[in-house]
């Protein structure tokens, strides 16, 4: 069975989907702007993310997500780009590791907020017996 058949995100055009997301149009327009970027990076390896968007004119996502995909290692190219809360250079994902943990530590903390408020509040409920409802309010 072919695809679903839905709009092209890229122009509009309606296509069949087997799995790229975009219309054979823009799928060959994409890869042809993958091979650029490609081509530029091995050209000009050390080149930041802003400077590869502004000579090739892929979009940001796009470059990000080929270092994700590991497509400038395989010409060679060692491409990372900055953490999104302290700039440290990653590969893959939107902040380090360290910045990860961190935000890990965040929720945990914030985890057992709530569940110290729900006991806090169960004990309440418990304390105020039946006539709890009519009393909170
Ligand atoms: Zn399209
Ligand atoms: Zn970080």
């Amino acid at each position: 069975m072919a695809g679903k058949i839905k709009n092209c995100p890229m122009c509009g055009k309606l296509f069949a989907d087997n799995g790229t997301r975009v219309c054979m149009d823009c799928y060959d327009k994409i890869k042809a702007k993958e091979a650029e970027v490609v081509n530029y990076v091995r050209d000009n390896p050390g080149s930041k993310i802003p400077e590869i968007v502004e000579a090739t004119g892929a979009p940001e996502g796009m470059i990000k997500k080929m270092i994700r995909e590991g497509r400038f290692e395989q010409v060679g190219v060692k491409m990372s780009y900055p953490c999104e809360k302290c700039g440290a250079p990653i590969i893959t994902g939107k902040i380090c590791q360290s910045c990860q943990e961190e935000v890990h530590k965040e929720l945990q903390k914030k985890a057992s907020a709530i569940t110290a408020a729900k006991q806090a509040a169960k004990q309440q409920a418990q304390g105020h017996g039946m006539y709890s409802k009519n009393k909170l309010s």
